[in-house]
């Protein structure tokens, strides 16, 4: 991708999310992301919204091994949900960035309201051509972010700079099957990309690959698909009420422009890619060696 190809990429990604930031947080609250239930749990919606949103952050947490106390680099930071919580109970110092200057915005106030602006900063930026010093953090924290990265052998490679020897990246993402994709099951791939202002989707493997490919050890995965499906539940997505009200729906469109409604679309398209197996959704950690 060009350099003209990715700013207008970031452009349009912050553009999203400076319309959508309210819908979101009414909606869904300070978790821009999926949540996570045991195999065979039913969503409940309501105050379990939170439950299983943090409960994501909480298995991210335990699968990449983030200790306490660590400095960290949350590349696109949303509203800082997750953020607080490693600022929080974690004791962690996290440095959030994000291309949505409105997000930053609302991150840092949530962060004083929460009383640990101290340890949680926001700004607006781009990961890839970040202004961090070399080895500035024990952990890179990447959730649902890097679907919005076109170039993952690059992202990477820069965030293994960022990272001291032997710190950790910790990644959740969106992802497709491994292999080549059915003319139809790349139709479906494609609406999905085009609502949520994504350029590609990687599987999981693939990022195992590009991980090992930038020099990192200890690469892994796992498959979260069945964990999260649930979190496309119309009743739990709560996008059911705005589908009942279509002419909410098009005011919106009318006042922010047509990219809002994205927002509504994903959630079927989703539902539909995780039941048919083309869409899957996982972790990902690696290592930085101690010694290159
Ligand atoms: N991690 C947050 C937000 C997920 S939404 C949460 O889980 O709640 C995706 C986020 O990625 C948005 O904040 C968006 O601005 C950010 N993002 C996408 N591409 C980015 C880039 N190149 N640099 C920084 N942030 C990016």
């Amino acid at each position: 991708m060009t350099a003209d190809a990715s700013s207008v990429l970031n452009a349009a990604v912050e553009r999203y999310y400076d319309t959508t930031l309210d819908l979101y947080e009414e909606l869904w609250g300070e978790h821009v992301h999926h949540g996570f239930w045991d195999p065979g749990e039913r969503p409940q919606g309501g105050a379990e919204r939170k439950e299983a949103t943090d409960r994501l952050v909480r298995e991210l947490v335990a699968f990449a091994g983030i200790p306490a106390g660590s400095r960290v680099l949350d590349v696109g930071c949303g509203i800082g949900g997750p953020a607080l919580y490693l600022a929080g109970e974690l004791g962690c110092t996290v440095e959030g960035v994000t291309l949505s200057a409105d997000q930053a915005k609302r991150a840092n106030e949530k962060a004083r309201e929460a009383g640990v602006a101290e340890r949680a900063t926001f700004i607006q930026q781009d990961a890839m051509t970040n202004t961090f010093p070399d080895e500035s953090f024990d952990v890179v924290w990447a959730l649902e972010s890097l679907m919005h990265i076109p170039d993952r052998l690059a992202f990477f490679t820069e965030m293994k700079r960022l990272l001291r020897p032997g710190g950790t990246i910790a990644i959740a993402t969106w992802s497709q099957k491994d292999g080549e994709l059915t003319a139809e099951e790349t139709k479906l791939v494609d609406l999905v990309l085009k609502h949520q202002v994504m350029p590609s989707f990687s599987s999981l493997e693939e990022h195992e690959r590009l991980a090992v490919a930038a020099g990192f050890d200890a690469v892994s995965f796992v498959d979260w698909t069945e964990n999260v499906a649930n979190s496309w539940d119309p009743e739990f997505a709560m996008i059911k009420r705005f589908e009942k009200g279509r002419s909410l729906m098009m005011d919106l469109a009318r006042e922010r422009g047509v990219d809002v409604l994205g927002f509504f679309y994903a959630g079927p398209l989703m539902l539909k890619g995780f039941e048919t197996g083309v869409l899957t959704y996982g972790a990902v950690r690696a290592t930085k060696p101690v010694r290159a």
